[in-house]
């Protein structure tokens, strides 16, 4: 079939699920035959396909593996160690609990990343367990601020590199690896975070959070979760600073960032720019 040939008509057929009871007729499932065209014309122009069959498989394949972990997580019944942990009954508040120890496992992991490995054969052995996988595919969906970020944020040179291959992965084997971590896998999960690869155990090891206190710098411990609502996780988030009293909140933590970034000293490199300045400046230029 060539570019310019239809594809064949749909017709819908009766399967087996709506026959007559008692009769059997042949179950006609079968998808038409259907060669995808190699070139497409838009407007004046013949591109290729910017994506194939077997990444748009795998991509279904990670999404259905993220659904699949949500229902895990909203389906856990409670008990003695979920009350010990200070999980939250409601399902959707557990969810958000759940992501939140997912990004402090991202982080974990791209802080450990070697800044110049190439991974030109595949990262199977270093794919993160699949909820950090969940993370860094939102972190992608928005592709102007995650440029922005590997270009401009220092600790981020190894998400840059593992990047490359993340995608050239999605075109071979990353839908089962995705779900079938290997030994090697787990060990350079475990050896580099220093946390569980199944986030469900990790939920039991990371109970507090390493913060710098936005007022006199000294590093605290925040519980990750608390019984009245206000761990590093939880939506009311507040914790005493044990060296000078300040309350430690997103509002503050967010406010510090802001003032350290301001006040940086800039030497005319791309890490100095304001965050969320760099793509609308090489926007202009061009
Ligand atoms: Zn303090």
């Amino acid at each position: 079939m060539d570019a310019l040939t239809p594809p064949p008509q749909y017709t819908s057929e009766r399967s087996n699920a709506d026959a007559p009871a008692g009769t059997t007729p042949p179950l006609q499932l079968q998808v038409p035959e259907y060669s995808l065209p190699t070139s497409f014309t838009i407007g004046a122009q013949t591109t290729h396909p910017f994506v194939q069959v077997s990444q748009l498989k795998n991509h279904l394949a990670l999404l259905h593996a993220f659904a699949e972990l949500k229902l895990k997580v909203e389906a856990l019944a409670p008990s003695p160690d979920m009350s010990i942990l200070h999980l939250p009954e409601n399902k959707e508040r557990r969810w958000t609990v759940f992501v939140g120890m997912a990004v402090e496992r991202f982080e974990r992991w791209c802080k450990a990343l070697p800044p110049t490995t190439k991974y030109d054969k595949g990262i199977a052995t270093i794919l993160p367990p699949i909820d950090v996988i969940m993370v860094w595919h939102a972190y992608l969906l928005n592709p102007g601020w995650y440029a922005e970020d590997l270009a401009r944020v220092d600790g981020l040179g190894g998400l840059a590199r593992v990047s490359e291959g993340f995608g050239n992965s999605l075109s071979d084997e990353l839908g089962d690896i995705a779900c079938k971590p290997s030994p090697e896998r787990i060990d350079n999960w475990t050896r580099t975070t220093g946390t569980p690869f199944d986030p469900f155990e990790s939920l039991t090891h990371l109970v507090t959070k390493e913060l710098a206190c936005p007022k006199c710098r000294a590093i605290v411990y925040a519980p990750s979760m608390t019984e009245v609502g206000d761990g590093y996780l939880q939506a009311g988030f507040s914790f005493a600073c044990e060296a000078c009293g300040f309350e430690i909140t997103r509002d503050t933590l967010a406010l510090r960032k802001f003032v350290t970034d301001l006040s940086a000293s800039d030497a005319g490199k791309v890490q100095d720019v304001m965050a969320e300045t760099l793509l609308p400046r090489l926007a202009n230029s061009g």
